[in-house]
């Protein structure tokens, strides 16, 4: 082997050090590059010593690095997903990427499977803990920031699962009968957003068919439109398994597949020999498929010297700090009768903590599915409550105990990663808590003073039969190792919830859209397992503004301890031509209250002049900002004219069409307290 070949060497310019490798490799090396290690080393890929090829190393995601890589109960498990999604936070998804990275550096590996960001079309999906939102804007915001946050480390993101994988029943089988404006505009858009904007150097398929055609073999979904229409320069892997189903190799290469995990099945070496031989696909289409490997490779530093990359830590006071301080930021406050909340640690004197998910860890190996992170230590809800009364007052926890002598009660319920919980492979058997739960909360609730539900689950969930017996429903998610601290600063008034629901929570399962006609073919699927998706655009809020049906929270709701009043609302222009343009709103934004406090304020589009269907509000654009008590900020949000466009099926393509537009400025998508118009065209 050459001294010090070009593409060793760390100065040459990353295509030229990538071309160079490519033109040394022999076709069965190529082969051995396009394919996963086998049986024994999952998650890695074969080296190849001759040339000095390490192996290529994968991990989960989400929630952190999960124990593939020797991470049993060594790494930051951060909040879910949905937590994250919940604190509509742009800076704080960087700062947990970037945390992510130096996890993922740490235990040396290169890709993170990670982010999760299908949409939520079902609030019964097992996997709704792992994903972003019902909203494809939201989700691309806060995606994009993400992902540059994790490859700041040269730690490749792994954006999944590309496409249209709503549901765990039938999830290897099934096909997603999606039209095509639908697709783009709901369940492509925030891939596309975060293909252009972020540059994710990897993207997994999804287990699913997507009218018909199995992701990993989907042409249409794959080279034509990540890598034509889009740009994608990154490598295309399975999900694990997700090429078993497919019939063949060149219908996954020609594709666009790139890398077939977690070990050969279509692109064992023999196949790809045979397929190759009898002139199934070409080098070209060969070449690109390695190229793009490799090229991850190079970016992830798997050629270069330990010394030029980042270094790499992992549960560290730091990140632990900055699990808890997003498990802060997601919690969403949904009712606050007479603000019992925060508790005044001074004059409570006994308080009463119940509930299943009191003394719960959730970071246990394989729970939940493959997303589960075994942290070092995990605090529990029973322990922030020990932790931050330090025997200020008395705690009883947990027993049978039901007393008026109490000041107050707490429950800790909602749902596990348990079997019809928020797991991934099945998904939920219900929106409801079991009855158990619900008896209990019953119970409770008629005979304490005050009583607070603490609902901690991955998903939404029916309320009707017990809320208007409490007094404060607190929204928790999953929290990471840190939940229990996070819980007790917020119930006690340390943190100010500022944490705004990226969901619908519907009163009845019927109310939302994949269920609302109740038929099988809408969801789970027919006998054929098709599912089809017969409301269209019209997903998460879009469905229950346009059937004009009332939430029992609806999207972007979520209280404070304080008041926000808003003035009135400027627009920086009055007209848009380009798609390129944009325009800034300006509103004042006061806290009338007596603490300081996080606001998001959202503002929402409508396209008064449309030819066609629209939603009758659209997210385009949001905030987050900090006011002390009296505080008076301007606050400007930008709307860019390509988030008002939708999808053309006839011409294929995105269109904004000349005509008035309506802003929507306001605390939730019901909670619209000014607007203003402007032109487009
Ligand atoms: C999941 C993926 C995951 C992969 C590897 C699959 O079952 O669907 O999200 O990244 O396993 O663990």
């Amino acid at each position: 082997m050459n001294e010090n070949p070009p593409y060793l060497d760390e100065k040459t310019e990353i295509d030229n050090r990538v071309n160079d490798l490519l033109s040394r490799l022999t076709l069965r090396e190529k082969f051995i590059l396009l394919t996963s290690h086998g049986r024994r080393r999952l998650y890695t890929t074969k080296p190849i010593k001759r040339l000095g090829i390490p192996s290529f190393k994968v991990t989960d995601g989400p929630l952190g690095v999960a124990m593939h890589s020797s991470g049993f109960k060594k790494n930051t498990r951060f909040p879910a997903t949905v937590a994250l999604a919940a604190s509509w936070n742009r800076e704080l998804m960087n700062e947990v990427g970037a945390a992510m990275g130096r996890e993922v550096r740490a235990v040396g590996r290169h890709v993170l499977l990670a982010p999760g960001m299908n949409i939520a079309r079902t609030p019964l999906n097992g996997r709704t803990f792992e994903y972003f939102s019902e909203d494809p804007y939201l989700t691309k915001e806060l995606v994009i920031p993400l992902v540059k946050g994790i490859q700041s480390q040269r730690i490749a993101a792994c954006l999944k699962h590309y496409a249209a994988n709503n549901q765990e029943t039938d999830r290897m089988s099934s096909s997603s009968e999606v039209d095509e404006r639908t697709l783009h505009e709901i369940y492509l858009r925030a891939f596309r957003a975060a293909v252009r904007e972020a540059e994710p150097w990897s993207i997994m398929t999804c287990y699913n068919m997507v009218n018909g055609v199995y992701g990993s073999e989907n042409r249409h979904l794959i080279q034509e439109t990540l890598m034509d229409s889009w740009g994608f320069e990154g490598l295309v892997m399975t999900d694990w398994f997700a090429s078993r189903n497919i019939k063949t190799t060149e219908g996954c290469i020609n594709a666009g597949l790139t890398l077939e995990m977690p070990w050969p099945s279509k692109y064992k070496i023999k196949s790809l020999e045979e397929s190759y031989r009898e002139g199934k696909f070409t080098d070209d289409t060969l070449d690109d498929r390695v190229r793009r490997n490799i090229r991850v490779m190079m970016l992830t530093g798997l050629f270069d010297s330990q010394e030029s990359l980042p270094l790499g830590s992992r549960n560290t006071p730091k990140h632990q700090e900055l699990a808890r301080s997003v498990a802060e930021e997601g919690m969403v406050l949904l009712m606050n009768k007479k603000n019992v909340l925060p508790l005044d640690i001074e004059s409570l004197k006994r308080i009463s903590l119940h509930g299943p998910n009191l003394r719960k860890k959730f970071g246990r190996l394989l729970s939940g599915g493959s997303s589960a992170v075994s942290p070092p230590y995990e605090v529990t809800p029973l322990e922030g409550f020990r932790r931050k009364t330090k025997g200020k007052l008395e705690l009883i926890a947990g027993g049978k105990l039901l007393t008026n002598t109490v000041d107050a009660s707490i429950i800790f319920a909602g749902l596990n990663h348990g079997r019809g919980g928020d797991s991934e492979s099945m998904d939920r058997s219900s929106l409801h808590l079991d009855e158990k739960q619900v008896d209990k909360i019953k119970k409770i609730a008629s005979i304490s003073p005050q009583t607070i539900v603490c609902l901690i689950a991955g998903s939404p969930i029916a309320m009707d039969e017990w809320i208007d017996d409490v007094d404060a429903v607190l929204m928790c998610w999953y929290g990471g190792m840190e939940a229990g601290n996070a819980i007790a600063d917020v119930l006690f008034g340390d943190v100010n919830p500022s944490g705004k629901l990226p969901l619908t929570f519907p009163k009845r399962l019927e109310d939302s859209p994949a269920h609302s006609t109740g038929e099988r073919r809408n969801y789970p699927g027919d006998d054929e397992k098709r599912v089809y998706y017969d409301e269209g655009i019209h997903v998460g809020y879009r469905w229950f503004d346009k059937q004009e049906i009332e939430p029992l929270f609806p999207f972007g709701f979520g209280l404070s301890y304080t008041e926000f009043d808003y003035g009135d609302i400027q627009l920086s222009r009055q007209t848009l031509s380009r798609p390129e343009d944009s325009l800034r709103v300006d509103i004042d934004v006061t806290n009338v209250g007596d603490c300081v406090g996080l606001e998001v304020v959202q503002v929402y589009a409508m396209d008064i002049d449309a030819s066609v269907d629209r939603p009758p509000q659209e997210l385009v654009g949001f905030e987050k900002i900090r006011l002390e008590p009296g505080e008076t900020a301007q606050i400007g949000i930008t709307v860019k004219a390509m988030d008002l466009a939708f999808y053309d099926a006839t011409r294929h393509d995105w269109i904004i069409e000349s005509g008035d537009f309506k802003l929507l400025v306001g605390k939730s998508s019901r909670q619209i307290l000014g607007d203003a118009e402007f032109t487009y065209g």
